[in-house]
């Protein structure tokens, strides 16, 4: 892309797990690095048991990051210099999410999220659609699937739970494209 001067705006990069947004989130943020960017990112601190400050992708790609329990501790961290925010696992926080990366981009910051679009039932995650509606950037990205190959848009779960969320199982997920994805283990 071509991004304008001098004001903020919203991209979002979503998809499946495994689809690569962690990957692509952290490419974003060292680009504005090599380009003399201040930038700060920030996750969910979804389990309390760790003080996780890693952004890690699946390829063990890594970043240094704040975690957070609510969006808008993020002004409480915000430097006044920052011109660049990341928010990963964007679909754990709540749906003032969205009226947060508003106001930082009405305040002339790049903002650049990656969630999970769908959740396990391939139901939309909010808050991502209504996060999708206000960003001026959507990148939609596909997994491959592991059971026929094809790309694949959902995220199959593995284990049972009545949670929409189950974090920190390794293995509880694979990348599934719709005629292979069931919506229950
Ligand atoms: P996401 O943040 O979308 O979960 P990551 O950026 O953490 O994805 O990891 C993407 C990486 O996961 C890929 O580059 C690849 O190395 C690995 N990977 C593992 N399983 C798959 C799969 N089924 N399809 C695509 N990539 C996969
Ligand atoms: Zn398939």
């Amino acid at each position: 892309h071509q991004f304008p001067k001098d004001i903020g705006w919203i991209e979002v990069v979503c998809g499946p797990m495994f689809s690569g947004k962690t990957e692509e989130l952290i490419r974003r943020v060292k680009r504005a690095v090599y380009g003399k960017q201040r930038v700060q990112v920030f996750k969910p601190k979804v389990d309390d048991r760790y003080d996780e400050t890693q952004v890690v992708s699946h390829s063990q790609l890594k970043l240094t990051s704040t975690p957070i329990e609510r969006a808008e501790e993020i002004f409480y961290h915000l430097l006044p210099d920052t011109q660049v925010v990341g928010i990963d696992e964007v679909q754990f926080f709540g749906p003032e999410v969205v009226q947060v990366c508003e106001a930082l981009a009405y305040r002339g910051v790049r903002v650049i999220c990656a969630g999970l679009d769908q959740d396990y039932q391939g139901r939309p995650f909010e808050p991502m659609p209504q996060l999708l509606a206000v960003a001026e950037y959507v990148t939609k990205q596909l997994a491959i699937c592991v059971v026929c190959g094809n790309p694949a848009n959902r995220s199959q779960r593995l284990v049972s739970s009545e949670e929409r969320v189950v974090v920190g199982a390794a293995g509880a997920y694979e990348a599934r494209c719709r005629r292979c994805h069931l919506g229950e283990p």
